[in-house]
């Protein structure tokens, strides 16, 4: 039977504060066990928990970035359950009440872009860590990381294909890390994702039953984790068999997911408000204000890529119309590996985006019968389903784009090929310039024989220009180049051409 895959995403990110979510101690990394705890992160009676203001904006400003609602009162909860690695034997959390809600992300998967539901982004606290390892017949526990914040990001059961849940995944990392809120490392664990997945029949309006899986702290086993759940699901269901909700743990030797702990087995864990705890009330000027510092994030990174890569005033503000075109221009200029100059490439880069794409955009709205848009950014057609893989970088693979600028600066290819290689990438999906080039026969000829024959015939058939060139009207030999390099088709080595171009006409 073919199955439908449900996936639903719970993302935890670490807050890059200072200091822990509800006492002063240090939330660095790597200090000695326990050197980084106080009695209230030990848990110890008849302390009280007080809130990190800074913990609350991170929640605030990833809340907006996520199109959330922010709520004006949320409150803590305690989340009660045993375990040595939480001293209190709860967990401050938040339950009924979380900081924000109802949000959503455009992942733009495969050209369709596609509303993934964020159902809601709670704050809470880390858990210490038990040690296992260097001492025989014992462990032992490290609370420095007790307490440190953490901004749980639950999605709705919205996406079909790990494919799907990898691109909101990756989408979400590179949005905390540009506001600055979490260093966004799986594998260290300041991101860790939680992927729920189930099946149902095709059409089917009901979910199925869900698993939850744990121990991932890479992209890659992200997706692995998900496929083998999928493959171990349907034989289940196909064999006749019954799924049981449960919280399986990857195991990335075996390459499996094993069973931790089923529903019989779950904690009951009696969430009620804290008491130790106000409600937290939030401003409408607050909200606004941290808005303010969204937009002061975006000019200093523009202010970045100007000081980088030497663009324009011109080329920033188009590139930091929207989001996404900056982030296909950061994801390019990182696949550079090219050894020129940034600003050389730079340059070269943001022109391509800012001015190629936009004529090809325009050609590419007009093939699929789309009226010829006259805003700046015709790229952004509301109804093109192509939008989304540009800047996705589906369209044009960043490794790609940069393959072929590299080309250009260091002329191996000619203007007009560029462009023309440049046209081709954009609606051959996925082909690389070498393939593009060799396909169409475009190498570029550098032989002096070939190239001779060019410029004997422009010579032969120009003789009036070659008379006013030799009697010093230099202003001329634009045309000549030109001319050889038509003849070509545009294939021929600019450096080489005006090497034995010069040599020739001063015979
Ligand atoms: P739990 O209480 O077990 O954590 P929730 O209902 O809070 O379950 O959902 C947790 C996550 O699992 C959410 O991201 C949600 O979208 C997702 N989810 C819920 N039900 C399903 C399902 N049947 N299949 C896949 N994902 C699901
Ligand atoms: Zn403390
Ligand atoms: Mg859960």
């Amino acid at each position: 039977m073919p199955y439908e895959v449900v996936i639903g995403l719970e993302v935890h990110a670490q807050l890059l504060t200072a200091s822990k979510l509800f006492c002063g101690c240090s939330t660095a990394f790597g200090a000695a066990a326990n050197t980084q705890t106080c009695p209230v992160c030990l848990g110890m009676p008849g302390v009280l928990p007080v809130i990190n203001g800074k913990a609350v904006e991170f929640a605030i400003r990833t809340g907006l970035a996520l199109n959330c609602t922010v709520a004006p009162m949320n409150r803590f909860a305690r989340k009660n359950y045993f375990y040595p690695d939480l001293p209190k034997g709860y967990q401050i959390s938040q339950y009924e009440l979380p900081i924000c809600e109802h949000g959503w992300l455009e992942i733009g998967h495969n050209g369709t872009p596609k509303r993934v539901r964020i159902r809601r982004a709670h704050l809470e606290e880390d858990a210490g860590k038990n040690l296992h390892q260097g001492i025989a017949g014992a462990s032992h526990v490290d609370l420095n990381r007790a307490g440190t914040p953490l901004l749980e990001i639950v999605t709705e059961p919205d996406m079909r294909t790990p494919d799907e849940a990898i691109a909101y995944l990756k989408m979400l990392r590179d949005i905390l890390v540009y506001l600055e809120v979490c260093d966004g490392n799986m594998e260290e664990g300041s991101l860790r994702c939680e992927p729920n997945l189930s099946l149902r029949p095709v059409g089917s309006p009901t979910l199925g039953t869900k698993v939850e899986l744990k121990n991932i702290n890479s992209f890659k086993y992200a997706k692995a984790a998900m496929e083998y759940e999928i493959k171990r699901q349907t034989k289940v269901l196909d064999e006749g068999g019954t799924l049981v909700q449960e919280t399986r743990l990857w195991n990335p030797e075996k390459k499996e997911t094993a069973p931790m702990r089923s529903k019989e087995e779950a904690h009951d864990y009696r969430y009620f408000p804290d008491p130790d705890l106000v409600p937290l009330h939030i401003s409408k000027e607050w909200i606004e204000q941290i808005r303010g510092t969204l937009r002061e994030l975006l000019d200093a990174r523009k202010n970045r890529l100007k000081e980088q890569f030497g663009l324009s005033d011109y080329s920033v503000d188009v590139l930091a119309s929207d989001k996404k075109f900056l982030e296909y221009f950061e994801k390019c200029a990182a696949e550079d590996k090219s050894g020129l100059s940034k600003i050389e490439v730079g340059k070269e880069l943001a022109n391509c985006i800012t001015i190629e794409f936009r004529g090809l955009a325009r050609k590419m709205n007009s093939r699929a019968g789309f009226e010829q848009s006259n805003t700046p950014l015709p790229l952004r057609h509301p109804d093109s389903s192509e939008y989304g893989e540009i800047w996705q970088g589906t369209l044009i693979p960043a490794k790609n784009l940069m393959e072929l600028v590299a080309m250009k600066l260091r002329g191996e290819i000619s203007g007009p090929i560029y462009k023309a290689v440049l046209e081709e990438m954009f609606f051959s999906r996925g082909k690389t310039a070498s393939e593009i080039i060799e396909a169409k026969g475009l190498t570029q000829v550098s032989d002096e024989g070939s190239l001779e024959k060019f410029i004997d015939e422009v010579i032969a058939k120009n003789p009036q220009q070659v008379e006013q060139y030799r009697g010093g009207k230099e202003a001329v030999y634009g045309f000549f180049v030109g001319q050889v390099m038509k003849a070509s088709g545009g294939k021929a080595n600019p450096a080489k051409v005006n090497e034995l171009l010069k040599r020739k006409l001063t015979q």
